[in-house]
């Protein structure tokens, strides 16, 4: 199997390429030459298969066994997944008759974004060692440095899925004091020596701000190779494509849905990575409904699938957003903070699809997929430039007939945590995943009669404490500690910290990089990101 780029076809590359390069040189995306389609058998085959046994399965159908043999796949998958809590890695849970939770925050870091960085970490780590082994004795070892700006979610999910890897290490800049506690302690108390947490005396955006320096730093790159943190590298999708298989069978084995009942998915959507690998699961012949797309006031999506514009800030005002904030040019900020986006960078890859589709099937493939990088690169070049594209008509039914798109607002999200607390079982559940639910509800009443829903829960409620704990703060049997807290939290607080301050500037975060990488290092030909 081989990847090109969503904006030109002219390169094909290897899985292990792909997954060190992350973004293409064209600014395109990264997808597979084709999707495969799965085992005749799968079904029969696959039916009491463990998260792990699923995961090589899935992922050898995407990676040549030349590349990486299917011995080495597993020892690469069982290490990645040893380090999550829960023996099934995403169990699912039923809430009610026709709902349930896949919860994927049973990983280091209590967050979805666990399943895919745990791998990815060993992924680097397996090729460079590799490389590296091939070298002769006076050969200069190829190093990785991975730098990134955090908020507080996607850092702590990187910094866990890199620590203690060989012949990697990785920056996190996040802004001094304006990371949640518990967020900040769950970086910083990394002891590991190839971890480096830079608290900056800035914003989010100064920090951010920086990381763009860095790599627009063509001397400083140069030296360094430096490899980004973000959710456009195909290792991630591919990883979360495996619970969409594993909820397929878990809800027949363990829950007993009826043969004829139809899962349909719905998806917390910031980036599109978690939902596009549902989308790909769909692809290769997973049976669903149509997944749902759930964005916050952050609705790029949810606009796009009601108008067929892909459009950073929304020009109309906004229907249905009951915290009367109008167009603002910027992300809005939101009770659920991960998925606080302008563009949702993995869109680019449906389109891709939705472009090639277009094309029509008479075309020889060749000249289709030649055309549809080619109008993917036009309509990338559109949003570049006038801030907006508007898609074809059938293009736009084509993407509906996939998926549909639901906007929720903070209210919502914090009656609808209220709501599933109040409710038999009782369940608490993070902001992320209660913007899911709420969707859930909202879709629902136009699904058939057979199709259950299976929310995709990303994020553990003790993680967005300020949101839940708003939402439940009238609830006078509701104990933050006794009912969300998680053992693993306490005493976090108070563990050793490894946290350097850095003023807010551009050549003091350079200095600590050179501290601790400089001396000349090798670097990655093909830079990486993670
Ligand atoms: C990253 C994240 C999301 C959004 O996932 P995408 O793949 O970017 O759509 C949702 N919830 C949580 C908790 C996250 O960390």
């Amino acid at each position: 199997m081989r990847y090109f780029s969503t904006r030109g076809a002219e390169q094909l590359l290897s899985f292990e390429e792909t997954v060190l390069t992350g973004l293409a040189p064209n600014g395109g995306l990264y997808i597979p030459e084709r999707i495969p389609s799965l085992p005749a058998d799968w079904e029969e085959r696959w039916r009491d298969y463990s998260f792990q046994d699923l995961s090589v399965e899935i992922l050898s159908l995407y990676i040549s066994p030349s590349e990486i043999s299917h011995d080495e796949l597993r020892t690469l998958v069982d290490k990645s997944y040893s380090t999550f809590r829960h023996p099934e890695i995403s169990p699912l849970k039923q809430l009610s008759d026709k709902t349930y939770v896949l919860e994927l925050f049973h990983g280091p870091t209590f967050a979805f974004k666990d399943v895919a960085l745990q791998l990815l970490g060993n992924l680097f780590e397996f090729f460079l060692v590799r490389r590296n082994s091939r070298k002769g004795p006076g050969e200069k070892r190829e190093k990785l440095t991975v730098v990134g700006a955090t908020s507080g979610d996607t850092g702590s999910a990187a910094i866990y899925g890199l620590r203690g890897k060989a012949d990697v290490s990785i920056f996190i800049l996040h802004p001094k004091g304006r990371v949640s506690p518990i967020q900040e302690a769950q970086m910083t108390t990394v002891a590991d020596a190839n971890v480096h947490n830079l608290a900056v005396r800035g914003t989010f955006d100064d920090c951010q701000d920086a990381v763009k320096a860095l790599f627009a730093d063509t001397a400083f790159n140069a030296r360094h190779r430096l490899g980004a943190v973000n959710s456009i590298n195909w290792a991630r999708i591919l990883a979360q494509t495996v619970y969409y298989f594993l909820a397929h069978f878990h809800a027949r084995r363990a829950h007993q849905l009826p043969q004829g009942a139809q899962l349909q998915f719905v998806v917390p959507t910031g980036n599109f990575g978690d939902v596009l690998a549902g989308y790909y699961a769909k692809r290769m012949g997973l049976p669903m409904g149509k997944l749902v797309i759930a964005t916050n006031a952050n609705d790029i999506l949810a606009r796009f699938w009601r108008s067929g514009a892909y459009e950073k800030v929304d020009s109309a005002p906004s229907p249905g957003a009951s915290d009367g904030k109008q167009a603002v040019a910027g992300v809005r900020e939101t009770q659920s903070p991960a998925m606080d986006i302008l563009v949702s960078s993995n869109f680019e890859r449906l389109l891709w699809y939705l472009a090639y589709e277009e094309q029509g099937a008479s075309a020889d493939d060749v000249a289709r997929v030649r055309a549809a990088c080619a109008t993917v690169d036009g309509w990338m070049r559109a949003v570049k430039v006038d801030g907006r594209v508007q898609v074809p008509t059938a293009v736009l039914e084509a993407a509906r007939r996939d998926f549909v798109a639901e906007r929720i607002s903070d209210e919502q999200t914090l009656e609808t945590i209220r709501s599933y607390y109040g409710s038999s079982p009782s369940y608490i559940a993070d902001p992320h995943t209660a913007v899911g639910l709420c969707a859930a509800g909202l879709v629902s009443p136009h699904n058939a009669p057979s199709t259950v829903q299976v929310v995709l829960s990303t994020a553990h409620p003790a993680k967005f404490s300020e949101a839940v704990t708003r939402a439940l703060a009238g609830e006078p049997s509701f104990d933050f500690a006794q009912d969300v807290l998680p053992e693993e939290f306490r005493g976090l607080l108070e563990r050793e910290r490894r946290v350097e301050d850095v003023p807010n500037d551009i050549e003091a975060v350079k200095a600590v990089i050179e501290r601790y990488v400089g001396d000349g290092r090798a670097a990655v030909e093909k830079g990486a990101s993670v």
